[in-house]
Order: structure tokens, then sequence, then C-alpha cells
């Protein structure tokens, strides 16, 4: 029944406009059209995977992601069926698998490239092991219209810091001395997180939504849970997006839609508030791969914060228009003062408020003025 509380979630489909700028999505939906992860089951790899070295797999891998579109635009115009191309025991989602199985021994899935062994039980910033915890999955009606109902999982653990986080309870403080706290979640292996997408598109999920904390410590969970998922359903890549090069690689033919995070502009502050280095760089560096490797249907989430509309947002809506002008954009007034804003006030006095109703005005006339497509999603 989340029609009822969320009218906004079938209005939007009369939308000319996100019609056309989420078409596939649509066509999946509407059962026209077919996964991306679907077609890459059905990619037949030239490569052994026990044998060749990481650098061997990556040169097959970027045979295959060449490939990828071609095949991808004989199936969008029906000129094959997926019946037609036979299933492959080790085909491209097994080589991504092993990929990501090798980048976990020398954890680079996310910017940070803690380099541990995370196989062996190392943990890294996020402190995620080779394990995954999901925490809660459930069909979410509070997300974008065009998402509801979403078949969300989320994921504990956090590849960021962030003073302000409204999940901390998942992302930060699910581990207390590494052990997982008795709520953090249930351990998850790859069949397991099978069952529950499975579960959640039966429920009527619009798409699958990977989100945490963040999903980037479970990808090779993630990617190795599609083997027993037969669902034509949207995959929603759901982050802070500063995963590493590598890790949007192996996500680039696996996602329909890409939900990524564009917090900040400038650096320093993104330093000084979640921790983390060269933030602008590398999150515009993979939503761009997303928008023109990718499926190309993204939905840019930028979540105003108090005093940094001139500093952050401004810029952030300026890269948009210019960069990826036919993504959508989600500006979020809901920012309030939590976690460690609240916990040290001293520290973080300017933060420690709601956005003005004159911040929003001046984010929103940007964006009209820029031509951003914003309302439909905020
Ligand atoms: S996912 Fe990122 S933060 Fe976590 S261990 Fe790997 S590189 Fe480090």
């Amino acid at each position: 029944m989340w029609f009822i509380f969320r009218p906004d979630a079938v209005n939007v489909w009369k939308n000319k406009e996100v019609l056309k700028r989420y078409q596939r999505y649509r066509g999946i939906l509407d059962g026209a059209k077919k996964a991306r992860y679907l077609l890459v089951k059905r990619m037949p790899i030239d490569c052994s995977l026990e044998k060749d070295t990481l650098e061997e797999l990556w040169a097959e891998h970027e045979r295959l992601a060449e490939e990828f579109p071609k095949l991808l635009r004989k199936l969008n115009g029906d000129q094959i069926t997926l019946d037609e191309l036979p299933a492959h025991k080790k085909s491209f989602l097994e080589l991504k698998e092993e990929i990501a199985w090798r980048i976990l021994r020398n954890c680079h899935f996310c910017e940070r490239r803690c380099g541990i062994d995370r196989s062996k039980g190392e943990i890294g910033v996020c402190r995620v092991g080779q394990e995954t915890i999901v925490s809660s999955a459930f069909l979410h009606t509070g997300e974008e219209s065009v998402l509801v109902p979403s078949g969300t999982i989320f994921f504990a653990g956090c590849t960021f810091k962030c003073a302000f986080c409204q999940n901390y309870d998942i992302s930060q403080e699910w581990k207390t001395k590494n052990q997982p706290s008795m709520t953090a979640g249930v351990v998850t292996d790859a069949k397991r997180l099978s069952l529950l997408e499975e579960q959640l598109w039966k429920e009527g999920a619009k798409n699958i939504n990977f989100v945490g904390g963040d999903p980037t410590p479970n990808l090779h969970t993630i990617i190795a849970s599609l083997k027993y998922l037969q669902a034509n359903i949207t995959l929603l890549w759901n982050s802070n997006n500063y995963q590493s090069l590598e890790a949007t690689k192996l996500l680039l033919e696996l996602m329909d839609f890409w939900l990524p995070d564009f917090k900040f502009w400038e650096n320093d502050f993104a330093k000084k508030i979640s921790g983390v280095d060269n933030y602008r760089e590398i999150v515009s560096r993979n939503i761009k791969l997303a928008y023109e490797a990718g499926s190309g249907e993204v939905l840019v989430r930028h979540l105003l914060m108090p005093g940094r509309v001139e500093a952050d947002t401004i810029p952030i809506l300026e890269w948009c228009a210019k960069e990826i002008p036919n993504a959508m954009v989600n500006l979020m007034d809901q920012y309030h003062p939590d976690y460690l804003i609240i916990r040290q006030p001293d520290k973080y006095r300017a933060l420690n408020r709601r956005i003005l109703p004159e911040e929003w005005k001046r984010a929103t006339k940007k964006a009209d003025e820029l031509g951003i497509f914003w309302r439909p999603v905020s």
C-alpha cells in the first residue's frame, strides 16, 4: 500500500522529462528491458580465474567491458534476446567476483586504499572484515519519488567518518573493540544476500538499493550474490561514491541506476568533517564514469549544509549542469545537527543548526538558473 503514502511515486512517471532521463530504468520496471547484470552473466570469459595474475584478469575485464555496450545495444534493439545467449559457469560475473576477492586481500575497494588483507581478518578504516553484516533490509518508502518502494539493503560500516552522520549507529558505532554490537545486524553471505534481494523483488521493490553505512566494503559479497539472483530488477548503487577506480570499474556493467552523494566541493572541508582526502576529484570522477561509461542513469544527492551554499552547493550545481546535464539532482534540506555535531558543539559550532530558508532559496534559485532538473525528486 506504499502508493497511498507516496502518490508522487506514481505521479512522477507522468512527467515526460523524467521518463526521458530514466528510460532504461522505466523499461526494466515495465519488463521491456533487462537489468544489466543478467547480460553480464551471459558473457563468457577467456582466461583462467585460478591461474591468471590480477593484471591478466583486468586485461580480460577490459576486453569484456568494451564488448558489453555493443551487446547491450543489440539486446535493447531486440536484435538478440537473453535466452539466445547461453549461460556460462565462468562468466564476466565470476571474473568480477574473482577480481573483487583479490582486491579484498590487499583492500582498495575505496580510495583510502588501506592495503590490508581482509580475507585474513585484518581490519581497515571501515572496520568491515571479510564478513558482510546487513543491518536491515526492507521496502523503503522514504526514498526519492522515482525509486519508491525501494528494496533497500543497509550494510553496517562506512568508509567515511562524517561528524554529522545521521546513521552513525550503523556506520560508526556498530562495533566496539572491533566486535559488532548486538544490534549491528546479521552476518550475511552471498547466498543469503541473494535471498534478501529476491524477497524484496517479490514484495514489489522497484529496485535493489545497496546502501549503508556504505556498501563499498561489501562489494565482494554483493557481486557474488548476483550469481544466485535471476530477477529482472534494477540494481542501484547508493553510496558516498568514494569507491576506488577499480571498484567503480567492477560496478559499471552491473548497476542500472546510480544514486551518488556529492556533499562537498572544498576538499579541506571534506577532510575536516568526513576525514577523507581528495574528495572532490574522486567523487566527481566516479559520477562522471557512471554517467558516461555506466548506465548513465544518475540521481545525485546533495545535502545542503549550514553556511555552505556558496562554498559547496553552488559549485556542485555548476559542475552537474556542465558535466552530467541529463542527471537529476535531489536538493536535500533535511540536515540537522546529529552525532559529533551535538556531542562536540564547540568544535562544530558553525554546523550546529539547520539550514535557513534564505540558504534554501539561494540554492534552488541557482539550480533553476542553471537548468538543473531537481523538483520531481527533491
Ligand atoms: S573498504 Fe576502504 S576503508 Fe575499508 S579496508 Fe578497504 S580500503 Fe580500507
